[in-house]
């Protein structure tokens, strides 16, 4: 996602473009590990030093609001950020506790055909998405957690 892409993503949501929203999300775009409110503002405060935390979570609650990040809760207390918002699986390390998309859309098919299938009572289902929890074989952690 380039800049234009993101001013797009802003205006499409009517939200007023300003500097600190393009670097919040630009933090969501380069950070690959579904970033916690303190690294985003790690990374945004490298261009934008004086940006406080608690603007930075206000901006990732408006985002939340438009539908523009989801909410990634994992067993650690923190709440992680995800820009990709088309539907997707996550892997979660427990041992570097790393999030990875996972795409699979043969796995999407499956579930959706079981639970349309088989159903849940007194339950209806709008969307379906696992953690599935592991740890690397091989694998270096990224450090921006
Ligand atoms: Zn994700």
């Amino acid at each position: 996602m380039n800049m234009s892409d993101m001013i797009g993503v802003l205006s499409a949501k009517g939200l007023k473009v300003t500097p600190q929203r393009l670097a919040v999300l630009g933090a969501l775009v380069a950070l690959p590990n579904h970033p916690t409110a303190d690294s985003i503002k790690a990374y945004v405060n490298e261009q934008f030093p004086s940006l406080a935390l608690g603007t930075v979570y206000n901006i990732l609650d408006v985002f939340f609001e438009k539908g523009i990040v989801t909410k990634v809760k994992t067993d650690r207390d923190f709440v992680r950020y995800d820009i990709e918002v088309n539907g997707h699986h996550h892997l979660y390390c427990d041992e570097c506790d790393y999030i990875e998309n996972y795409f699979d859309e043969e796995l999407d098919n499956l579930l959706q055909s079981y639970f349309q299938r088989k159903g849940i009572p007194n339950f209806n289902i709008r969307d379906i998405n696992l953690q599935i929890v592991g740890s690397y074989i091989n694998h270096n952690p990224p450090k921006n957690l």
